[in-house]
């Protein structure tokens, strides 16, 4: 953030301000504020927005928890019919968000549109979901009783976002809390506000076609609170906020989380990853070589998901790490806009430095470095792009334990392949994991109870990019929460259990008597 006397340019801006504008976003809310907000692919001022007040975030979420005592009594399947509008709003709006997705945080086109298909596709997904919130029936030891249970809207669901996927991480938590009959706060990145706005003025769309077709839908049904941890906290705080599903790094889960716990609310925690694969004897070098480059490499390295460590078998060492190199020195790196560039800006000058250090300590560990340089742009003199770095380790030494939050791949070599799988697991995070094998013996052991300590573990498939269908997150600092498919729904609802006697007697649990 910077003071609103900076000139601001006229291209990134210009375009901004007339997707916003196609977004349903009013000027007013984007102009003329106190904070300054960046492209990092110039670094240029591309808006300037106000933060919420603390007394104003306050009354949002008051106002947000009026809207759950009538959006629970909405049958479910109608509040899918909401979400599925806000599907066809994404539909509708692609193009458009996905490019301020690109020009808010530098993701390349293919990969802002990708975040807004992610949208869509968890839409869908609720939408569906909406009709099938079961609970079970549950066998009863008494006679003429009947067991079961029943799932319930929860309260307000608040959001607090990364920067790094600025719109598909509310939509995984909104689309579910909203069938599950929630009402939303959303604290995003301070680093991405103007995504945030947008995705407010699409829902506010759908919101205004289901009531024009006889929906109700009550008044801040869903809100945003622009701010940084401040207002986070104030979300994190609030006693009418049965749950909080944060996303970033574990630095912020270790002062949520807590917090959290102290009033007995609940946690959704998605952060850090250190994600790694294994690459055997047996793998197809072709598919591995391509699977590393885009989960280690794609999105300049800021996903959670980021491919960060590489155990490469000796027996194949000297033919992959030639062709990796290459891979490395060849990705084009450049303006994200412009078609043919795979890796664009880092977010900022100190996702830079941090960089920078981690390459640093790695050297003073005995790896060699490939790339890592910054690249000068013309006109983006304050913009940060970089060539990603491949780092040969001697060990799992220095900074590979730690998450750096940049395109950097740590390649370390091994010989046992147990040897290898205990340092795959012998880091503090565990999001996301790959074995490339064609050996079965391998594949299944990775899965099994022995293997992958990760949420998330594939064979034959990098890391990164997840689809929804699955359940999302990780265990150990990763934070234990998981997301989107499967019954990752249950979080957003609370389950009671029923027990009916629809008979003339009164038999207690336990064969108990209490005769009176
Ligand atoms: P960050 O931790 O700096 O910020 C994330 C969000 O938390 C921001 O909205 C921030 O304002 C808020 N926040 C920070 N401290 C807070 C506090 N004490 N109370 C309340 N709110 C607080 O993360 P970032 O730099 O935006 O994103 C990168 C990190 O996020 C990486 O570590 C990445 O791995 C992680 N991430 C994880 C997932 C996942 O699903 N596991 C997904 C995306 C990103």
């Amino acid at each position: 953030a910077s003071s609103k006397q900076t000139p601001v340019s006229k291209s990134l801006a210009a375009e901004t301000d007339a997707l916003l504008a196609q977004l349903g976003v009013e000027r007013i809310s984007y102009t003329g504020g106190a904070t300054a907000t960046r492209s990092p692919i110039t670094g240029e001022i591309i808006a300037h927005i106000d933060n919420v007040g603390a007394a104003k975030a306050q009354a949002t979420i008051d106002r947000a928890h009026a809207a759950f005592l009538e959006w629970r009594l909405v049958p479910a399947p109608k509040r899918g019919e909401l979400v599925r509008l806000l599907g066809e709003e994404l539909r509708a709006n692609k193009p458009a968000l996905g490019r301020l997705v690109s020009i808010e945080v530098g993701k390349i086109a293919a990969e802002g549109l990708g975040e807004v298909q992610e949208m869509i596709d968890i839409c869908d997904f609720a939408v569906g979901l909406s009709r099938q919130l079961y609970g079970l029936t549950i066998a009863t030891e008494r006679g003429e009783h009947r067991m079961m249970e029943t799932w319930h809207p929860l309260g307000v669901t608040g959001i607090i976002s990364a920067f790094n996927f600025p719109v598909a991480v509310w939509c995984w938590n909104a689309a579910l809390a909203l069938v599950c009959g929630n009402s939303l706060v959303w604290k995003p990145s301070e680093k991405t506000p103007l995504t945030a706005l947008a995705v407010q003025g699409l829902f506010e769309r759908a919101v205004t076609r289901f009531v024009q077709d006889g929906g109700a839908a009550p008044a801040g049904l869903s809100a945003i609170l622009l701010g940084d941890r401040e207002i986070g906290e104030i979300l994190v705080d609030h006693p009418k906020v049965p749950l909080v599903s944060a996303t970033g790094s574990t630095a912020m889960g270790r002062a949520v989380g807590p917090r959290l716990a102290r009033r007995f609310a609940r946690a959704i925690l998605e952060l850090g990853g250190n994600n790694a694969a294994i690459v055997t004897p047996t793998a197809d070098l072709d598919l591995t070589l391509r699977a590393v480059a885009f989960a280690a490499m794609g999105t300049a390295g800021q996903r959670c998901t980021t491919l960060r460590r590489l155990f490469v078998h000796e027996s194949i060492y000297a033919t992959l790490l030639p062709r990796l190199k290459r891979a490395y020195q060849s990705v084009p790196v450049g303006n994200p806009l412009e078609d043919g560039n795979l890796v664009g800006p880092l977010i900022d000058g100190a996702a830079y430095a941090s960089m920078q250090t981690a390459l640093a300590d790695a050297r003073a560990a005995g790896g060699t470095v490939i790339g890592g340089d910054r690249i000068a742009l013309e006109n983006a003199a304050e913009a940060y792009y970089v060539r990603p770095a491949l780092v040969e380790m001697p060990g799992q030494c220095g900074p590979v334990a730690h998450e750096t939050f940049a395109p950097i791949l740590y390649v370390i070599k091994y010989d046992d392949f147990d040897a290898a799988l205990d340092l795959h697991n012998a880091v503090p995070q565990g999001l996301s994991s790959a074995i490339f094998t064609n050996d079965l013996r391998e594949a299944e052991g990775f899965l099994s109870a022995r293997g992958s300590d990760c949420g998330i573990a594939n064979v034959n498939i990098g890391p990164s990019g997840a689809e929804i269908g699955g359940a999302f997150g990780g265990e150990k600092e990763t934070g234990g929460g998981r997301e989107s498919g499967s019954d990752a729904w249950k979080a957003y609802m609370r389950r009671a259990t029923n027990t009916v006697n629809f008979g003339r007697t009164l038999p207690l649990a336990q064969g108990i008597r209490f005769d009176l």
